[in-house]
This record gives structure tokens, C-alpha cells and sequence, in this order.
């Protein structure tokens, strides 16, 4: 059975909870330490697997107790891991997250081993993209690193659906090449030029994106559901309405479970419907990796 390749970003997200955020030279002393597996790549590939399709991740980890921390879980979830690259020379990435009594946050990420994706990498990689025909991928490696995966893929015949987040420039070259794409407001807001709120300056946005070429557009809405353009439809798909406790990763989840729809052949439309009930399942659970739905739950 052919399986999704996904090719991003491996964090550890160390979160301190505490009653307010340190000021600048300030020590305080807080509540709650958690430490949770993510990184959009990651967190994608986790989605994908454990909705049941099978996976393999590109990506780098350092040789550290982080890295191999999370290749255990790769392992636990079923995911492919034998194009992880455990570099020597840098660490594993990793995220500090303060979060206050009210639930702002102040985040800090070393990038680590995630910086140095190279276009090697993707080149060493290439027998997987000659075997399967759907790449996710994400913001959080080096654009020129996903760039020329995104026209690589493209040009061999790969679907590509890109979640442009962390928000980022792409070139315009890109576009064309990029088969879904999955951002949220925000993201939309930056590649487009239109601020996206609702369904008219979705749609403006959505003119955009077909104007630079991208065949199938879903913007992401949070609780509102999302925009859906493709050449034989376009309007809201809805989003369950659930109690959200926690939006951490949503929007991985959303595209893991989207690029599952599409492995599965479904309709965009079908497929919108199935990435948005995964998501809303999501939200209502703590954590990035540990919210994401098994199939059995959908
Ligand atoms: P991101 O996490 O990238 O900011 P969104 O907030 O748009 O992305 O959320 C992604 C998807 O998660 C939405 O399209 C929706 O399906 C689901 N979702 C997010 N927030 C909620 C919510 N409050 N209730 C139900 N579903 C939600």
C-alpha cells in the first residue's frame, strides 16, 4: 500500500505554566512542567498514522536524548522513520513555552537539527517519492529546502499539499506546483495580501491563490469551519461545533487527516469534512500529539 510521505519539522515543546510571564531579568517561580512531543511535521505525521494510513517522515534529529525520545514515539505510532536523519553535529529542535494563568504564552524555538534540512537530504530521500504519490509538508525547515521538494514532487508526479504555516514568503514559482493548500487566516492573510475573516475575503483570497496558480485552496477558519475552492466548488464546509479546550495543533491535524482523504479518494469535499471532524475531535483534548484522533474514534 503506497503511504503519505511527510517531510518537516521534529520538536520537543517544554511548557512551564505559572501564574504571569517572567519579565526581562526577572526569576519567578512557576506551577506545571509538561513536556510534549510536536513540531508541525511531526505532529502531521502522527495525525496521519494514527488515522490508520501509512506514513513515512523526512526530517532531522539530533543524536540526544530528545531525538531518540522521539523516534521512539515514530516508532510507537507506526511511522516510517527510515529517512529521520539523526544528526551529529546539532541538537534535537526544541520549544520553551511559558503560559500564564490566562492562557497567553511566550515561546521561544531553537529550530536545531530542523535548520539544516538540506536539499541533499531530500535528494537521498527520493526513492520513497518514486514509490508514493501524496507529500505533505510545512513551514518549518528551510524554504528553499521546501521549495524544491514542492517542484521536485511535483514534477515526478507527487500530489502536494502544503500547510504554509509557521506564516512565511514563498516564491511565486512555488504555487503552481502545490496541489492543496491549507492555511489558516493568518497565513492567508501573509501569501495573499487579503485579510480573511469570514467567507467574502476568503473568497478574495482564494482568488489569489488560484491567480497564482494553486489548483485547490482550503482556508482553515478555527470554529467558523473552511473555504473550500476547487475547479467544481466553492463555499463553507462546516466544522463540527464542540467544546475547544485546547487549539494546540489544530491545524496539523487537520492537514494529516486531510492528506489521508486524499490518499483514500475521497472528494475535496468529503475529504474537508473528514479533516474538520478529525480536528474538532482534536480540540478538545490537551496537547498537540496526544489530541490528534485515532480512526476508531472518527
Ligand atoms: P490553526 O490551528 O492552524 O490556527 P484553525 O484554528 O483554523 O487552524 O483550526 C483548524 C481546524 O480545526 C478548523 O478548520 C476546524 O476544523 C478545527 N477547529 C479549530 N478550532 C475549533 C473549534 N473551536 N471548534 C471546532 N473545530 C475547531
Amino acid at each position: 500500500m503506497k503511504k503519505i510521505i511527510v517531510v518537516g519539522s521534529s520538536n520537543t515543546d517544554m511548557v512551564i505554566k505559572a501564574e504571569r510571564l517572567a519579565a526581562p531579568g526577572e526569576t519567578i517561580i512557576g506551577g506545571k512542567f509538561l513536556m510534549n512531543a510536536g513540531g508541525k511535521g511531526a505532529n502531521q505525521a502522527v495525525a496521519s498514522a494514527r488515522l490508520g494510513c501509512p506514513t513515512v517522515f523526512v526530517c532531522r534529529v539530533g543524536d540526544d536524548i530528545f531525538g531518540r525520545q522521539a523516534l521512539q514515539q515514530f516508532a510507537l505510532e507506526e511511522i516510517n522513520t527510515d529517512y529521520v536523519i539523526v544528526d551529529a553535529e546539532n541538537p534535537s529542535g526544541v520549544a520553551l513555552i511559558n503560559v500564564d494563568a490566562k492562557g497567553e504564552n511566550c515561546i521561544t524555538v531553537a529550530p536545531g537539527a530542523n535548520a539544516y534540512l538540506s536539499i541533499e537530504d531530500i535528494e537521498n530521500a527520493w526513492s520513497i517519492f518514486e514509490q508514493n504519490d501524496i507529500l505533505l509538508i510545512q513551514l518549518e525547515t528551510p524554504i528553499e529546502t521546501v521549495e524544491y521538494t514542492i517542484q521536485k514532487a511535483h514534477e515526478s508526479g507527487v500530489k502536494v499539499i502544503l500547510n504554509p504555516a509557521p506564516a512565511a514568503q514563498l516564491s511565486s514559482s512555488v504555487f503552481p506546483f502545490i496541489h492543496i493548500i491549507t492555511p489558516n487566516e493568518t497565513e492567508a492573510e501573509l501569501l495573499t495580501g487579503v485579510k480573511v475573516t469570514d467567507f467574502a475575503s476568503a473568497q478574495k483570497a482564494g482568488q489569489v491563490f488560484t491567480e497564482l496558480g494553486v489548483q485547490n485552496i482550503l482556508i482553515t477558519l478555527g470554529a467558523k469551519g473552511v473555504y473550500l475552492k476547487s475547479a467544481d466548488f466553492e463555499g463553507i464546509v462546516e466544522t463540527p461545533q464542540v467544546v475547544a479546550i485546547d487549539t494546540t495543533a489544530a491545524g496539523d491535524c487537520f492537514s494529516g487527516a486531510l492528506a489521508v482523504a486524499i490518499h483514500e479518494e475521497k472528494t475535496l469535499v468529503e475529504a474537508a469534512k473528514f479533516a474538520s471532524k478529525a480536528a474538532s475531535i482534536a480540540v478538545t483534548r490537551m496537547g498537540a500529539q496526544a489530541s490528534m484522533p485515532s480512526r476508531a474514534e472518527m
